[in-house]
């Protein structure tokens, strides 16, 4: 499947989805590891390649106000255009895992064969699967089920305006509220990020997550993050997770009471705020 958001510069293809903004000559991959160039232009090395379908509970994505009560069709790929040391699902992000191969009309098919509202590209990052759940997306829509996404939001504007028409709920993680911990940890940056949220917050109902990562915040930051999310709405949802150990990263799980401390700093300025893995 020829990659969207491409442009011809000289002798390479330039990748436009997200902000790393690829160069990629013939045979090479970007950071996702799934945009591959050729002679002709980028190809998605993941389209329809399915590493994971579940029906889950709308809450565990997390989302906590939108079809509450109500099961999701979920499915993932694999690839990451983040590279954070403490991914909870390295094995489909920075990994090739044994997929399956299915069709956006598949995809459609089961979630109504099972009467399933709603279809959730979740597991893996959605945006580098863009082609795909495009696809998908817009076909739900047509059968009158509703689309979600979890995702890194890290993904050009251009990009981002063509799917938020066929996407109504997503849950955006935000990482940490510094530019240095965006670059240094994750390679990627916190500004695509808070305008992502920014304008899909216009377009469809959001629901942000932070992963409290032991030795990553401090208070500071996260009074700010939880400051400028109030600046936008009270309303919007916001999940604090707890860490544990994974991947590459080994510092020990955050501390409970650290969850509960930040979870009700958050309450004094957000209407709705949720702890997890606790
Ligand atoms: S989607 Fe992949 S290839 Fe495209 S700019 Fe982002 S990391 Fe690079």
């Amino acid at each position: 499947m020829q990659a969207k958001y491409v442009v011809k510069e000289k002798n390479a293809f330039r990748c436009q989805l997200c902000p790393h903004l690829c160069l990629l000559r013939t045979g090479s991959t970007g950071i996702c590891a799934v945009r591959k160039a050729d002679d002709e232009g980028v190809i998605s090395l993941n389209y329809g390649r399915i590493s994971s379908v579940q029906v889950d509970p709308v809450e565990k994505k997390p989302l906590a106000r939108f079809m509450p009560g109500t099961w999701t069709y979920s499915v993932g790929s694999y690839g990451c255009n983040l590279g954070c040391p403490f991914c909870q699902n390295y094995h489909i992000a920075k990994e090739i895992p044994i997929t399956r191969k299915m069709t956006p009309k598949e995809v459609v098919a089961n979630a109504m064969k099972q009467g399933l509202p709603s279809i959730s590209f979740t597991y893996n990052e959605p945006i580098v699967s863009f082609e795909f759940v495009l696809e998908t997306a817009k076909l739900a829509k047509e059968n009158d089920l509703s689309t979600i996404m979890v995702t890194n939001g890290y993904i050009n504007r251009e990009p981002l305006q063509e799917l938020l028409p066929v996407i109504d709920a997503m849950n955006i993680d935000l990482k940490s509220f510094r530019e240095e911990s965006y670059r240094q940890i994750c390679g990627g940056s916190l500004k695509p990020v808070m305008k992502t949220i920014e304008e899909s917050v216009e377009n469809c109902h959001v629901e942000v997550t932070t992963l409290l990562v032991t030795g990553l915040h401090t208070n500071n930051e996260l009074q700010e993050m939880i400051k400028w999310l109030a600046s936008i709405s009270r309303d919007i949802p916001l999940h604090i997770s707890r860490y544990f150990p994974h991947y590459q990263y080994h510092e020990p799980p955050t501390p409970v009471e650290k969850v509960i401390e930040i979870g009700e700093m958050a309450s004094k300025s957000l209407n709705y705020v949720y702890t997890g893995n606790i």
